[in-house]
């Protein structure tokens, strides 16, 4: 028998928003191998752990014993699911949202969906939901992981596009990174870090985190603050630089407005009492003032310490603060950038796939913006309403007011806060549906019915990574079992449902007229055109060349970093200040609660582990859960390393084993995202095991932004 040739497929990293280029190896319709692309501007050739040993997660027969490879049903609640026809699934899902949007109206419905998604299927599930049946109820994971840096971006600079890229960390000379353990998250840009470094020993690090993570370990100066506490760093930041003559008079008077009432604000934030509230030395914080104002080049990195948070928007513009008082923005090497949790948490924004949000950055809350898309989709009205954001919608559907959830790419039964809520919210609704790959996720076991989606190496489309920078995703392999493309599953459920609801038509025969991803890259890139964003100079054919920024615009070349002519996308031009107050966490530790429970990300594994999980030689870095805590503090409480103790929040209680690290503060305690109940397999399952630490962090989010405080929980330690 004749072996079939091995081909090569360019594509991308499904996991972090580096969004690192790879070319995957496959033979016949098994994926053979990854390596990393080195044509492309995110990684240049290298890959982390995780990006690596992709192909061994993918197409083995391990790994397709994990996944759902056909459509599944289930007609009540404990029943075993039996398959089901792709037309029988999605000729009974139009049936049950028909039916519910009819006896209820169209926000009992909602979509929650994903970060991971390519754009092409973010843009048709957006069209759906706010064109079709007419309710804005959609949201997504990246709601837990960017929505105060859009909100931060906003509120400042007039839209959500991070200014710079990733050749600014070759030009900096000050890295001032602030909720980000780079090093674990972002592995790839952290090797760029530490390439500059070596290039130029004069390069200063400074991180700001209560955590001493590896990224912290690498600072020359490290502000181990206390938690929740950064508005206040970033004020009394402000000060130092005002009283130090280190801001940028006509950079001010030029190009922002609102710097007064600022001014007045940090005036009462002297550097000693902020100090003594974040928990740092004086010295420190006026060191860190100094560096970032009087280097040439300070450029900002920030994650999910700033963004998940019940006062993340205001953590952002805080920070953003101290680059329009320096003018530390719009230079090579200067300004503020979010790093993007998710592979498309950005492409997501791009089409407007959040509850508040409408395509190519349009806002929900303009008329104006609404129409615009009504007449761009073809449908008389865009609803003003503003959906349901992440956690009010499992809140709304816990009350019984949304009746029907289609769950896409993610797994909130696991990565949502307060999963008890959660759970009641999945057990509450009429109809869940469950879009995925893998059948293994603790989502599945709620859904009435679930869909087989495709997966890395076997998808088609686009994504936009952390630097604007827009790669096609392409297919190596073709989709196993009966596997679709969660476009392709949308589309077939939009048309069956267009017949159910004809009056949301306008007389056309279909709003959703696509054979094909590119389709509806093309509607997309049409709607993007005069905003802040355009891509209306892009192709799927130019993509094929190499990986481009937004914006361009027909006709001009993609702009690799923004506002250098000191111009915003604000009414006026100018950049705004914001005046934001320093408030405190929105669950304080107390005499019952002592301890702060922090959670985050490990070197080698991504999210709820769905594909990092089936390797073995993931866990050789971390083998289990734990909970972190000060050597002190476990002295204290007589604990040992391994000495299992509960750990309770005023939502839960969970039981792992204590670890004394030296990496956490007194009175404080880490524990990784990655692990949830242990795996059960197949709808019709709901075991009630909330081991994962979501069964105890708080459902507070940013009044701004909606965006929880994933990272601050209060928290009690009993040896069990
Ligand atoms: Fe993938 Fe992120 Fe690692 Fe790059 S840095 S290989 S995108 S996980």
């Amino acid at each position: 028998m004749t072996q079939a040739a091995v081909r090569e497929m360019r594509s991308t990293c499904p996991y972090c928003g580096v969004g690192c280029g790879v070319i995957i190896e496959s033979q016949g319709e098994q994926i053979t191998g990854v390596r990393g692309d080195p044509d492309h501007p995110a990684n240049f050739g290298r890959l982390c752990t995780k990006g690596s040993t992709l192909h061994l997660t993918a197409s083995t027969p391990v790994a397709l014993q994990t996944r759902l490879l056909q459509p599944q049903r289930r007609t009540q609640r404990g029943e075993v699911p039996h398959a089901v026809s792709w037309d029988t699934a999605l000729t009974d899902a139009a049936d049950r949202f028909a039916d519910i949007i009819d006896r209820h109206g169209p926000d009992a419905v909602g979509f929650y969906i994903s970060g991971q998604l390519l754009t092409e299927d973010y843009y048709v599930f957006n069209k759906l939901a706010k064109g079709l049946i007419g309710t804005n109820n959609v949201d997504t994971n990246s709601r837990l992981c960017m929505s105060s840096a859009v909100a931060g971006y906003k509120l400042t600079l007039g839209a959500d596009a991070p200014p710079c890229n990733y050749e600014d960390i070759d030009h900096a000379e000050v890295i001032f990174i602030a909720g980000s353990n780079t090093a674990y998250a972002h592995p790839i840009l952290f090797r760029r870090i530490e390439d500059a470094k070596r290039v130029n020993p004069r390069l200063r690090i400074i991180v700001a985190d209560p955590r001493r993570t590896e990224t912290a370990e690498f600072a020359d100066l490290y502000l181990p603050i206390q938690p929740g506490t950064d508005v206040a760093l970033f004020h009394g930041m402000l000060h130092v630089l005002l009283w130090d003559h280190l801001i940028d008079p006509a950079y001010i008077a030029a190009h922002t407005t609102g710097f007064d009432a600022l001014k007045r604000r940090v005036m009462d934030f002297h550097p000693k009492e902020v100090a003594r509230l974040c928990g740092i030395e004086t010295a420190a914080l006026m060191e860190a003032a100094h560096w970032f104002g009087q280097s040439k080049a300070t450029l900002s990195l920030y994650c999910q310490g700033l963004n998940q948070s019940s006062s993340g928007t205001a953590k952002n513009a805080a920070l953003i603060n101290l680059h329009l008082a320096t003018g530390q923005i719009g230079r090579p090497g200067a300004g503020p950038f979010s790093l993007t949790g998710q592979p498309n948490a950005m492409g997501g924004r791009e089409v407007g796939g959040l509850a508040n949000l409408l395509s190519a950055h349009r806002d929900l809350a303009n008329p104006e913006h609404r129409a615009e898309v009504a007449r761009l989709w073809g449908v008389t009205d865009v609803p003003a309403t503003p959906g349901k954001t992440a956690v009010e919608m499992f809140e709304a559907a816990a009350r019984g007011e949304i009746k029907a959830l289609w769950i896409a790419c993610t797994n909130p039964a696991q990565s949502m806060p307060d999963q008890a809520t959660v759970r009641r919210a999945l057990q509450r609704c009429e109809f869940v549906v469950v879009q995925e790959a893998f059948a293994t996720t603790a989502t599945c076991a709620y859904a009435d019915l679930l869909l087989p989606a495709t997966t890395w190496g076997e998808k088609d489309g686009t994504v936009t990574n952390s630097e604007r920078r827009i790669s096609r995703v392409r297919p190596a392999v073709a989709a196993p079992g009966e596997a679709r493309h969660d476009w392709c599953a949308v589309v077939d459920f939009a048309r069956r449902l267009e017949a159910r609801l004809p009056e949301r038509l306008n007389g056309r025969p279909t709003l959703f007229p696509y054979d094909t991803p590119e389709a509806i890259w093309n509607e997309h890139r049409e709607s993007t055109r005069g905003r802040d964003l355009d891509i209306t100079g892009l192709s799927y054919a130019e993509l094929e060349r190499a990986p481009q920024h937004w914006p361009c615009p027909e006709g001009q070349a993609p702009r690799a970093r923004l506002y250098e002519d000191g111009r915003f996308p604000t009414p006026d031009g100018r950049a705004r200040f914001a005046d934001v107050a320093y408030a405190p966490l929105a669950e304080p530790r107390d005499a019952r609660y002592p301890f702060s429970l922090t959670t985050g990300r490990l070197r080698d594994h991504w999210h709820g582990m769905s594909r990092t999980g089936l390797l073995g030689r993931l866990f050789g870095h971390v083998s289990e859960p734990a909970v972190q805590l000060h050597p002190q503090d476990m002295e204290r409480r007589g604990l040992k390393d391994g000495d299992l103790v509960h750990l309770t929040s005023r939502r839960g209680s969970i039981v792992l084993p204590a670890q004394g690290s030296a990496q956490v503060g007194l009175a404080q305690a880490f524990v990784a995202m990655h692990w949830g109940e242990e795996f059960v397999s197949g709808c019709g399952s709901t075991g009630e095991r909330l081991t994962g630490v979501n069964a105890l962090t708080t459902p507070a989010f940013c009044p701004s932004s909606k965006q929880p405080e994933l990272k601050h929980t209060a928290v009690k330690v009993l040896k069990a």
